[in-house]
């Protein structure tokens, strides 16, 4: 329920914003969430702080024409929201995906404003990305379509303005052709301009991994406050991108065991524990379907279209993408003895879901702050690029850690103090916006 004091500027987001779902879901759960934080810092709907973070402040649309190899002319369409710049510069990856639009881009800036403020590091809050398939196309197709978007989104970027990364379909190849498109327009080494590069040219440690790993992090601070552990539990994680990936490495180093995960044509199930080997050789090196998977398991089940929350299990990782995981899901998972939900992904889990699994009374940690590593460990690229220096593994997993450490018990104790406690939702959303709030206030009429 909406507090009655938002109602209007939740009627108002809807009027202005027609046709975004996802984006109006994210605010919506947002303004759920913060009545209580209203009450107590009147000064923040005097200055109007909640209207003014549901608009973004810079919104860029733009053609971003490529030749397939075959010569044809394709023409995509290129996004970069830029939310929010009261904490730091814009911060907040490119998804390259069919499903990409502004109302997805809304969604996802709108989330990363948050999530973002939580790390408690410098940086504001913005996403973008393309309508582009990448699935398919060769290298050089990918160089050129990666050129083709950084030649006008140059001119929007820079260490101190808007500091992209990756998101779905936009890796460290990527990052890669942008960073050296970018480079040859400005004649700049600008290594912070961009995270998620090459360690050999600029990136950190542990960036690859830190989204998944970060997951896995909070996970077990959630458990810990239980007075449980991972160790031993059949987790099940859907997707098997680079966040599903390096939150199955963690859980593996960390004892437990991972029985399944998936793509968007269908799930494994493997009861004896995902080969980790086996799917990284499938999906980084060959860059191919989980289907193969099961040719090279024999303990292993592929279901083309299957539904992943159907495996029992006590932990899941929804790491695929929004909305992946409905209410019925969430019954389903509870009933099969399911006890935490950390999301690795953005907004995987719908509203009736999240209120499924709190009504159960099930450890449920929202990707705004379970899934923060990611772009804090950017922020410790950022860091490393202005220092010219860089980091080894073990210090660098080390900050990781206790980022996530932090943001579990800021969102804990936050939700305490408003009267939610155990409610991870209110308690991320309130100690994000109050963070981007109080700045905004300060920063004045801007
Ligand atoms: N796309 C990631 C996210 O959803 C990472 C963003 C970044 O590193 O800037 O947070």
């Amino acid at each position: 329920m909406i507090d009655e004091k938002l109602e209007d500027v939740y009627a108002e987001v809807l009027r202005r914003n027609p046709g975004e779902a996802e984006f109006h879901q994210a605010v919506g759960e947002v303004l759920e969430s913060i009545g209580p934080a209203i009450t107590k810092h009147p000064e923040f709907a005097r200055r109007k702080i909640i209207q003014r973070i549901c608009e973004p402040e810079r919104q860029i649309i733009f053609r971003v024409p490529w030749e397939t190899d075959d010569g044809e002319v394709q023409i995509n369409r290129g996004f970069r929201v830029e939310f929010n710049s009261a904490l730091g510069p814009y911060k907040g990856g490119l998804r390259f995906h069919p499903t990409v639009n502004l109302g997805i881009v809304k969604f996802l800036g709108f989330e990363q404003i948050f999530k973002n403020a939580l790390t408690n590091l410098p940086i504001g809050g913005a996403k973008g990305g393309s309508d582009f398939d990448p699935k398919g196309r060769s290298d050089s197709e990918v160089m050129r379509f990666c050129q083709s978007l950084m030649t006008e989104l140059y001119r929007h970027l820079g260490e101190y303005t808007d500091v992209p990364a990756g998101d779905t379909g936009v890796g460290g190849r990527e990052i890669g052709w942008m960073f050296g498109q970018y480079k040859r327009i400005t004649n700049r080494y600008e290594s912070g301009v961009l995270t998620g590069k090459g360690i050999e040219w600029g990136g950190s440690l542990v960036r690859t991994e830190a989204t998944g790993y970060g997951a896995v992090f909070f996970l077990e601070e959630m458990l810990k406050v239980r007075g449980q552990g991972i160790e031993g539990r059949t987790c099940v994680v859907s997707g098997s991108g680079n966040v599903a990936i390096y939150a199955i490495e963690k859980l593996l180093q960390e004892g437990a065991v991972v029985v399944g995960c998936s793509d968007s044509g269908g799930i494994i199930h493997d009861p004896d524990g995902i080969d980790l080997a086996v799917l990284k050789e499938i999906k980084e090196v060959e860059r191919g379907r989980i289907c193969d998977y099961s040719e090279r398991r024999p303990s292993a089940v592929y279901t083309e279209g299957g539904n992943i929350w159907d495996i029992p299990c006590e932990v899941a990782l929804p790491c695929a993408t929004q909305n992946e995981l409905t209410g019925r899901d969430a019954t389903k998972l509870i009933a099969n003895g399911c006890i935490a939900v950390a999301e690795g992904a953005n907004m995987p889990t719908s509203p009736e879901g999240v209120r499924v699994f709190q009504d159960a009374g099930v450890a449920f940690g929202p990707g705004k702050a379970a899934n923060a590593g990611g772009v804090a460990t950017s922020a410790l690229e950022m860091q490393q690029n202005a220092s010219r220096d860089s980091w080894s593994f073990e210090h660098t997993e080390g900050r990781l850690r206790s980022i996530m450490e932090g943001i579990h018990a800021s969102c804990y104790e936050t939700a305490e103090a408003y009267g939610s406690p155990g409610n991870y939702v209110v308690g991320a959303n309130i100690a994000g916006f109050e963070r981007v709030a109080r700045a905004m206030v300060a920063l004045g009429l801007i």
